[in-house]
């Protein structure tokens, strides 16, 4: 899923500050899983807002709604069941949402409550840790599963990179070095031989690094 954490509560007030009309709106995709932005996450968000503005002096009404997903034109619509009442949105979904919020409605103010940070999984209560970075061009199949993109520090493929001490990221020491985990893995697996072939230069403009990217998949276009 993604993963994604609230704003500092005054980096949002003073986004919407000049608002009189403001609609938190939820998502109950991703961002309800991780707990940063679903129904009961806006609600409270709402909340700190009202009383945020009141602070400074200012009168806003603050409602809250949310969508099945905003990550998906199809349920974009569904904003419009606020028309009117809003003139500022505050949206508790990922980036991909305030994104999909921005293209489809263009006279909307649209604000981001939340920083988005990676693809990730819950490893045990309240705590997430990124396992993808999106690549474009997955190697799990060369490394036991464990993926060096997102977790190496310097996302070698021929790793490890000889700084790591006692199983620890020379980078970060509460971080296991990844390619240690792959190396074991990979001997655990019985397949510790295959890390002997050296993976060539990689083409990263699969990754983000030529710009946006698009997925078109011609059996389910109309
Ligand atoms: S190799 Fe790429 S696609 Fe595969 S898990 Fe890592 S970042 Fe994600
Ligand atoms: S110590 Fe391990 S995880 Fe850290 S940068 Fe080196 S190879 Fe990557």
């Amino acid at each position: 899923m993604i993963v994604a954490e609230r704003k500092p509560l005054a980096e949002i007030i003073d986004m919407v500050k000049d608002h009189k009309k403001i609609l938190v709106l939820a998502c109950r995709g991703c961002v309800t899983v991780c707990s940063a932005g679903g129904e009961r996450e806006a609600d409270i968000l709402a909340s700190l807002i009202r009383l945020g503005l009141k602070k400074e002096g200012k009168q806003a009404e603050v409602a809250t709604g949310s969508l099945v997903r905003q990550c998906d034109k199809e349920y974009i619509d569904g904003i419009d069941q606020w028309k009117g009442q809003y003139d500022a949105i505050v949206s508790t979904a990922c980036g991909v949402g305030v994104n999909f919020i921005a293209n489809l409605r263009d006279g909307d103010h649209v604000y981001p409550a939340l920083n988005t940070t990676f693809f990730g999984g819950s490893a045990e209560q309240g705590v997430w840790r990124e396992q993808c970075a999106g690549c474009g061009n997955c190697v799990l199949h060369l490394t036991g599963g464990l993926c060096p993109v997102a977790r190496c520090a310097k996302s070698l493929f021929n790793g490890p990179c000889g700084g790591s001490v006692k199983g620890s990221c020379e980078i970060n020491s509460d971080v296991p070095c990844v390619w240690q985990n792959i190396y074991d893995r990979m001997g655990t697996l019985d397949r510790q031989k295959e890390l002997s072939v050296s993976q060539p230069i990689r083409d990263w403009s699969v990754g983000g690094h030529g710009g946006p990217r698009k997925q078109v998949r011609d059996d389910l276009t109309v």
